[in-house]
């Protein structure tokens, strides 16, 4: 259930409606707006009557709502989110799109990591991601360097000056990465993983959701829910493909809807992961641009200095002659992208 109140309506209104609310065993979330104040009405709304809420002073209208997902759509929240970071980048809304690039995992030869961070400076990326934590589907394959991983990313940001993403894939890790990083990525595999979302709901730094890779598009934004429902509203979704029929020339199947979709449905920015969407190098350029036209608010995609000797993720990561080429492509088009009114790309 929504709450929309008058223009006009007084803090001691506001009071009296939250709780009133909160008397009825439900929570409220209110979204202060430029004109309006919503308040989101969260939990069982079988104990309250809407008409009751309706008559109270202040209240404009009372609308329910379909969704689960009330913290994450744009019913409750119209304006987009537009997550800023301490140096001024920002990501959502009608941002022009960012650029993560990285190596899928960070590897022992520091000297390697400083070569991609400061090609990626030098092509006008803004964030540097690599995985210090990494989900393997085999124990036998490299789980990465852990704690040396984020202190090589963190020295990586103070040699270039970008920002650093890196994946968490366990509660008992959260405060570890905070240390280091400045975005806390969920990896698809654990996108349900709901004990480790309502923990990172408690902290204040942004963190990515990546789809699961056979999540539906309701099920990704509940698990974003989770996130704010517990606090943080710094989230940034990450489309990476859902599992198809076929992967013999697709690691995956790049879902391109999902972005105007997401756009349309909920406030919160998009960005497409074309490199774990489709598994090999050359559809990098391809798809990001595709992403980028259906409206992505950034692009994520891997890129190493040696990726035949790669420790995981080789076939889908960039030379850096190639990053460099297709980056310069991808430029042009962020160059030149523009929103109509209803936040399309024009
Ligand atoms: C990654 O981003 O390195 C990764 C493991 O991707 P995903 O979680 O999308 O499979
Ligand atoms: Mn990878």
């Amino acid at each position: 259930m929504i709450i929309v109140m008058e223009q006009n309506a007084t803090q001691q209104q506001m009071d009296r409606v939250t709780k009133y609310i909160e008397d009825h065993g439900m929570k409220s979330y209110i979204h202060k707006g430029d004109l309006l104040n919503v308040i989101a009405v969260i939990g069982n709304e079988i104990t309250i009557n809407p008409e009751n809420i309706a008559a109270l002073d202040g209240v404009s209208t009372v609308k329910k709502i379909q969704e689960p997902y009330k913290l994450v759509s744009r019913t409750t929240h119209p304006e987009d989110t537009v997550i800023t970071f301490p140096n001024g980048v920002k990501i959502g809304g009608l941002e022009k799109p960012v650029l993560m690039v990285g190596p899928c995992s960070v590897e022992k030869d520091f000297d390697g990591l400083i070569k991609i961070a400061k090609a990626a400076k030098e092509m006008g990326c803004q964030f540097l991601r690599g995985g210090a934590f990494k989900p393997r589907t085999s124990p036998y394959d490299f789980q990465g360097l852990e704690e040396k991983g984020l202190e090589y990313l963190a020295a990586a940001r103070e040699e270039t000056g970008l920002l650093v993403v890196s994946e968490v894939m366990d509660t008992m890790d959260i405060s570890l990465l905070c240390k280091y990083v400045d975005v806390l990525q969920v990896g698809a595999r654990n996108m349900q993983n709901f004990k480790l979302l309502k923990a990172l709901g408690r902290i204040n730094k942004p963190v990515m959701i990546k789809r699961g890779g056979a999540a539906t598009i309701k099920e990704f934004m509940l698990a974003a829910e989770y996130v704010l429902y517990n606090g943080n509203p710094n989230v940034i979704l990450c489309e990476r493909g859902i599992k198809g029929f076929d992967s013999q020339f697709s690691r995956n199947v790049l879902d391109i809807a999902a972005v105007p979709i997401i756009r349309k449905i909920s406030h919160l920015p998009i960005i497409v992961d074309p490199s774990h969407a489709t598994g090999k190098r050359y559809l990098i350029e391809p798809m990001g641009k595709a992403a980028l036209i259906a409206g992505a608010h950034g692009l994520m995609y891997e890129i190493h200095y040696d990726p035949d000797n790669a420790l995981c993720d080789g076939a889908q990561s960039l030379n850096l002659d190639q990053f460099r080429q297709v980056t310069k492509s991808l430029n042009k088009l962020i160059g030149r992208i523009d929103y109509d009114n209803k936040n399309n790309v024009k």
